[in-house]
């Protein structure tokens, strides 16, 4: 029987997961069967159980399940412990297995596409939500000089950080106080790009050093980007090279294999213009 996976989540009809599993599987000559699941909320435990029990072998989260998933699985990676999420679950022997993807994603894209290090460099994170949780294990995994997160609500990003103190060194800061400093990576965690909005960064953060990422990936530059284009920023890049590199750590975990990631990037890049 074809092994199934599915990616969870509220809503899900835009998920490009099926599609970049496929291509995965297809490079890499392995046979798998990969859908969509739609979950109300409150019924999480019950869809997965479901497909559980209908044999299937491994499981992608998206929002709002990340937590769900994370409380649903019997154990957990480190980096999943951290973020207290999980966006990838494995049914092994009876057992579920959960892992966070979403802070490799970013930082194989950041280091190995963009060849950008992240280690001593002055690290800024923009957001203090979900997206965020995610990924500042493997940030300071890659030891960055410093590691900020300036949120427009400052309790998140304080919260964070004392969450995250056993994992490394990173400071919380509100908007006003960016002025006069400098970083080498800007992130942009923050839903705004998805209301065509800003963050409220002061003018003069960018320079020829910087490398610009917005987790938000679309056909154009987001009002972020743009700003980073206007301040000539050394780089800039969305988040679908994030997307497609959490996805293939996601496909080697259950397959064993780990799938080339550039060609299915430029597909994708093509199908969203
Ligand atoms: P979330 O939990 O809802 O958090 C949203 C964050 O954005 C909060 O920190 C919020 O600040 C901030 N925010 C929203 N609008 C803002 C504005 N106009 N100015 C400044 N800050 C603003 O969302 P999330 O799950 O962290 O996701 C964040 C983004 O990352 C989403 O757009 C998502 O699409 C993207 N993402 C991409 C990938 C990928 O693979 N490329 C993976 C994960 C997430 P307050 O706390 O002050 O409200």
């Amino acid at each position: 029987m074809t092994d199934r996976y599915a990616v969870i989540g509220n809503p899900v009809a835009h998920s490009q997961s099926p599609f970049i599993h496929s291509e995965f599987a297809l490079a890499c000559k392995q046979e798998i069967l990969y859908e969509r699941l739609f979950a109300d909320l409150g019924q999480f435990n019950q869809v997965v159980a479901e497909f559980v029990a209908a044999g299937a072998k491994g499981l992608n989260i998206t929002l709002p399940f990340k937590s769900d998933a994370f409380r649903f699985a019997d154990e957990v990676t480190e980096r999943a412990r951290a973020a207290e999420a999980v966006n990838t679950l494995t049914f092994r022997d009876g057992k579920v297995y959960g892992d966070n993807t979403d802070g490799v994603g970013l930082v194989r894209d950041i280091v190995e596409n963009l060849d950008y290090p992240v280690t001593d460099r002055r690290v800024l994170i923009l957001g203090a939500g979900g997206a965020v949780r995610g990924v500042l294990e493997p940030l300071l995994r890659e030891k960055p000089a410093t590691l900020t997160i300036v949120n427009r609500t400052l309790v998140r990003a304080e919260a964070l950080v004392n969450h995250f103190a056993p994992w490394g060194q990173l400071e919380a800061i509100a908007y006003e106080q960016l002025q006069g400093r400098s970083f080498d990576i800007i992130i942009n965690a923050t839903s705004s790009s998805l209301h065509k909005e800003l963050p409220p960064i002061p003018h003069g953060l960018f320079s020829a050093r910087t490398l610009a990422y917005d987790m938000v990936y679309s056909s154009g530059l987001t009002p972020f980007l743009q700003r980073a284009q206007a301040e000539h920023a050394g780089m800039l890049a969305d988040g679908l090279g994030m997307l497609v590199e959490q996805a293939a750590e996601s496909f080697a975990i259950w397959r064993g294999v780990q799938p080339d990631t550039r060609k299915v990037t430029n597909m994708l890049r093509e199908i969203l213009a």
